[in-house]
């Protein structure tokens, strides 16, 4: 976590002797040094130097850079993975340049522009000739004071170049989607006319239409077509040449800002209240101050966000909800959207002229609330007062592609920048989160309780090897069996978790040890029973299942449990039950999950098998039996957090049932019965869990006891990968400041992904930020000469 004081700020007369230009200038770069400072807790006299440094005046004999006295040069961070920025002659035909203005340029070999951002207006010609920028893509910067630096701040702790930061916090339609017609496309084919010599993709395609057709949601976009059947614009005029579809061209239809909020249904109750209260003061006048609201499942934390989000609008003022992806396809965003008006849902089913839209109602204040996933952290909103971040602990707030920003961190950064709360709430809240509340960063506020009374559901652990029959290949053991029956008699409804993918995922030779691996990835192919094809869960390949074992002729065997084996053994045990099963094979598009989750609720399904995205957020009152078939799935993978993921897990599928009327049961199965992580989540002890956790994570020196940087070397070449790993743990270890660990380098936890080897280095500091601040400006440095990409990732919550 990073130190949260507010960044000193040069006092505003000073500044206003400056031109107007000067002083943007001045703002942006005094932005980014505080929040480095920030980050970093540099010396105070290094950080006044350089302040005083951008006073200095002009050195006489340098050419002075105003426009009309030769050519106007400007500072662009490129969108690319480049530690630095670059001059650019601006050309006057354009205008005035401003800081954060986005451009396009010229950049590298070839002839296509590149997105970069104007970070300094005022630099000064050197003797070569600079290429001009090509095009400017706003009139102004997209971003405001808070927001740049935010960006400033995003680069520097996260080590990602900053034209990358910036081109994340922008939708690339903003500004550029002013289409007022779309293409869509309707279904002009029955399935029987769709010939084998369609391919994959093509499929694909119809198959959305289909489904949509079937969801009474026809026509779809071509956009939305191309991005759930990740086809081509190709693959779809290829379709339209066939006559399989029909494309029409009509207005864009925009979403709508609805006004409509329904009253409060019931009052808060007393705990409720209380946290209410506590938050009260800085809701209408708004500060900085981070507070973890721990509310076990079902006491009512999403009232809590509704009635401090409520009285934030009444300030006159904007929130943001920060939501886990799944999430935005659940009831909970039905209630919320009845109870606040005027929300802007950004989900990732948008289209282009949508999100656009979207953007301008945030920034120009139409939108009052805007509700999304972790990119929702950078909602343009001008006069925001207050944050929350619902499921705080969802390990998917961590993008995991660069910028490798934390959404819940990135938020609290945001929130102490522009001075107002932040409420991080969960029923298990990481132990960042809580490890922050013991060192009196954080606040904490508590709903011990379920709301109107409701009692916990009661859990029960089954040691799988005493329930399993030998020599059936089964993972529903004699208790749950009995218990989902018994609740199917009752006709209550059942949630079933399943945290494996796949049917099989092991498909090898027992005379030759031969197995199966994704011929790009040092991974085995997990057999997938629909399409009765083999799938690569880290690179997306399939291939046909091989008739027998290449390497002997032998016959193949599919060994280890996935969710599609479950599904099957549910209907052989429970042939008259209606059973949904929910897992990204199943369900691609968040209108699939909405007609589930619809379906479950009307009734009209007795049980939702699923991964982990039926663990969170619903609120399905007939549910009186939850069963966790495997807790080991989590409980096993290498990673320090295995252990605070599988408590999570449980506690929060648990939290599924008993939510009404009817009383809830919890059965989970395990091989490892006596492991602390379940038998805390089995009495719903999370104080007893973090009181056992954090201080085995402080003798081994792990976050949120140190912090965690984790460099990834990649190439296609297994050598360069290994020589450039090397070269750059090297390099690092020079740099490193006193109190760092070093690990490695090594292979890394999968060596081999998309055919690209990967080797990692690790380094473990006792303190935020102090990797990153020895490391400010020098990771240009750092990988030159290294013939392999080298990717930071600080505060990973991932380590394969
Ligand atoms: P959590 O997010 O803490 O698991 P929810 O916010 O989903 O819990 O609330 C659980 C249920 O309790 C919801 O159906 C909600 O409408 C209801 N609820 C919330 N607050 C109250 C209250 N004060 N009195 C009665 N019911 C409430
Ligand atoms: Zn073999
Ligand atoms: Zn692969």
């Amino acid at each position: 976590m990073a130190t949260w004081n507010r960044p000193a700020r040069i006092a505003d007369c000073e500044l206003r002797t400056l031109p107007a230009d000067r002083r943007r200038n001045v703002l942006a770069l005094t932005g980014a040094l505080a929040a480095h400072v920030a980050v970093a807790g540099a010396a105070a006299d290094r950080y006044h130097a350089a302040v005083a440094k951008l006073f200095e005046e002009p050195d006489p004999a340098a050419p002075a850079n105003a426009p009309g006295d030769g050519p106007r040069v400007v500072g662009v961070a490129v969108a690319a993975n480049v530690w630095r920025t670059f001059d650019y002659q601006w050309p006057d035909a354009l205008g005035e340049p401003h800081v954060g203005q986005r451009v396009h340029v010229s950049f590298g070999k070839g002839k296509r522009t590149r997105l970069g951002f104007v970070t300094d207006t005022l630099r000064r010609p050197g003797s070569h000739p600079l290429k001009p920028v090509a095009e400017t893509l706003d009139a102004a910067s997209p971003f405001d004071e808070t927001l740049w630096q935010l960006g400033q701040w995003i680069s520097d702790y996260y080590l990602s170049p900053l034209g990358m930061t910036l081109a994340a916090m922008i939708p690339s339609a903003v500004g550029r989607h002013r289409a007022r017609t779309e293409t869509v496309a309707y279904l002009t084919s029955d399935r029987a006319d769709w010939q084998n010599t369609l391919g994959p993709r093509q499929r694909r395609v119809l198959d959305e239409l289909l489904e949509a057709r079937n969801q009474g949601v026809e026509p779809l976009t071509v956009e939305d077509l191309r991005r759930a059947g990740e086809a081509s614009r190709d693959t779809i005029m290829r379709l339209r040449q066939r006559k399989l579809i029909r494309l029409e061209s009509r207005p864009v239809v925009l979403p709508e800002l609805s006004d409509a909020a329904g009253g409060d249904l019931f009052d808060l109750n007393a705990d409720q209240a209380a946290a209410l209260a506590a938050l009260g003061p800085r809701l209408d006048e708004p500060a900085f101050g981070a507070v973890v609201l721990h509310g076990v499942t079902g006491s009512g934390k999403t009232e809590v966000y509704v009635r401090a989000i409520r009285r934030v609008i009444a300030a006159g003022r904007q929130a943001i909800l920060l939501v886990p992806e799944i999430a935005l396809a659940t009831q909970t965003l039905q209630r919320l959207l009845q109870r606040l008006g005027r929300v802007a849902v950004l989900h990732s089913g948008l289209t282009d002229a949508q999100r656009d839209f979207y953007y301008r109602q945030i920034r120009d204040g139409h939108a009052a609330v805007v509700v999304g996933p972790r990119s929702a952290v950078f909602a343009p909103t001008r006069r925001l007062g207050l944050i929350v971040v619902d499921e705080e602990h969802e390990s998917s707030y961590k993008q995991d592609t660069a910028p490798r920003y934390h959404g819940r961190d990135v938020a609290v950064k945001r929130a102490a920048l522009s001075g107002v709360p932040i409420v991080l709430g969960s029923a298990t809240p990481s132990l960042e989160s809580m490890h922050n509340v013991q060192t009196g960063r954080y606040e904490l506020l508590t709903l011990p309780r379920r709301v109107r009374g409701l009692p916990m559901p009661a859990l029960q652990i089954v040691p799988l090897r005493k329930e399993l029959t030998p020599g059936r290949i089964e993972l529903i053991g004699r208790t749950l069996t009995r218990k989902i029956a018994a609740a199917l008699d009752r006709r209550e409804q059942v949630i079933l978790l399943m945290n494996r993918r796949g049917y099989a995922s092991y498909v090898f030779c027992p005379s030759c040890d031969w197995q199966l691996q994704c011929e790009h990835c040092t991974r085995n192919m997990v057999f997938h029973q629909a399409t009765q094809m083999v799938l690569c869960h880290y690179c997306q390949q399939t291939a046909s299942l091989p008739p027998h074992c290449p390497a002997c002729g032998g016959k193949l065997l599919l060994f280890g449990l996935g969710i599609q084996r479950i599904a099957g053994e549910l209907a052989r045990k429970f042939p008259t039950a209606a059973v949904a099963r929910v897992d990204s094979d199943t369900m691609s598009s968040p209108g699939q999950f909405r007609k589930v989750f619809d379906a479950f609720g009307a009734g009209e399904l007795d049980i939702l098998l699923g991964t982990q995205m039926v663990g969170k957020g619903l609120d399905f009152p007939r549910v009186s039996l939850v069963g966790v078939i495997s807790a080991d799935t989590s409980l096993t993978i290498p990673d320090f957090r295995a252990a605070e993921r599988t408590f999570q897990l449980v506690v929060q599928v648990a939290g599924r049932a008993g939510r009404a009327d009817l009383p809830g049961e919890v059965v989970v199965q395990t091989l490892h019965e006596d492991e602390p992580a379940i038998q805390y989540a089995a009495t719903h002890d999370y104080d007893g869990f973090a009181g056992w956790e954090l201080p085995l994570r402080a003798d081994a020196k792990l976050p949120p006891f140190s912090r965690m940087v984790r460099f990834l070397i990649r190439h296609r070449q297994s050598d360069r990968a290994r020589e450039g790993a090397a070269a750059f743990a090297r390099a690092l270890a020079a740099r490193l400041p006193a109190g760092s660990i070093l690990w490695g380098p090594s292979e890394a936890g999968v060596l081999k992904i998309r055919g690209l080897f990967r080797h990692q280095v690790l380094v473990v500091s006792p303190r935020p930020g102090s990797v990153q601040k020895a490391l400010a400006g020098r990771m240009e440095e750092l990988t030159r000469g290294i013939h392999a990409e080298v990717l930071a990732d600080v505060d990973p919550m991932n380590l394969i």
